[in-house]
């Protein structure tokens, strides 16, 4: 490090060009090495994400067909326990491959990329819900302890270094250890779900909350989490997450 550093000092290197020669930045599409100095993604990849542009449902923010619904035919469909919700970018192939990057790759390093796309997307719309902390939806120990880390929380604390909003991860855990939810249908889902989160302490001491995972597809873990919040005292409940599915 020290004959590094010596040779940076010679050529005038800054300590950000330093790290980034040292630990190059992977782009979250293809997840090469991002060669444009201080970019996150590459050029062309930026292309290819899958940002959710015209008509959402104002409930869960999934994208819409007609500009004159307001609701996805889910949220007309069932009861939501959050109120509002919004992702940056649509559940494709291209973004089902970044994420998978992230959980099960070892790239941590896209959180920051997510939360800085959420945050530009998202902001104006989130200004409105004056949501005093973000709480990430909690993975059951056994399950963090094999994955190294929980990817919603370390997502909603990059949130919080860029928008001053703080991070609460130890109010809401995790205390059953439930199935992978991606085979089952709604029923099932919310079976799998049941007691599935518990307020520490069994009580909620923030009135507006927002929720933070990386994917919304039935939004059946975000409405039993939020349940649970409300139940011990939250008044509102939103969520953000990097991803939501299609609507209609
Ligand atoms: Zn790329
Ligand atoms: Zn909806």
């Amino acid at each position: 490090m020290k004959v590094i550093s010596r040779k940076a000092e010679q050529k005038n290197m800054r300590l950000p060009d330093l790290i980034g020669l040292l630990f190059p930045r992977r782009c979250p599409v293809c997840q090469e090495v991002v060669e444009d100095r201080g970019e996150r993604v590459c050029s062309i990849c930026r292309t290819r994400l899958p940002y959710i542009r015209g008509p959402v449902c104002l409930k869960c923010g999934k994208p819409l067909l007609l500009e004159e619904q307001e609701y996805c035919q889910d949220c007309v469909r069932k009861r939501r326990w959050t109120d509002r919700g919004r992702a940056p970018f649509l559940y494709d192939k291209v973004m089902r491959k970044s994420i998978a990057g992230y959980k099960y790759g070892g790239r941590r390093e896209y959180a920051a990329f997510y939360a800085e796309e959420i945050l530009r997307r998202c902001a104006g719309e989130m200004k409105g819900w004056k949501g005093e902390v973000f709480i990430p939806i909690p993975l059951h120990p056994s399950r963090r302890r094999k994955r190294g880390f929980n990817q919603a929380e370390l997502l909603a604390k990059e949130l919080s270094k860029r928008s001053g909003i703080p991070t609460d991860a130890r109010l809401l855990s995790r205390i059953k250890k439930t199935h992978v939810q991606k085979e089952l249908n709604d029923q099932e889902r919310l079976t799998n779900l049941k007691n599935a989160f518990s307020v520490r302490k069994g009580k909620v001491p923030y009135k507006n909350i927002i929720l933070v995972d990386d994917i919304y597809t039935t939004g059946s873990t975000m409405d039993t989490a939020a349940k649970v919040l409300k139940e011990h005292g939250a008044q509102k409940v939103y969520f953000v997450c990097i991803c939501v599915g299609n609507g209609n």
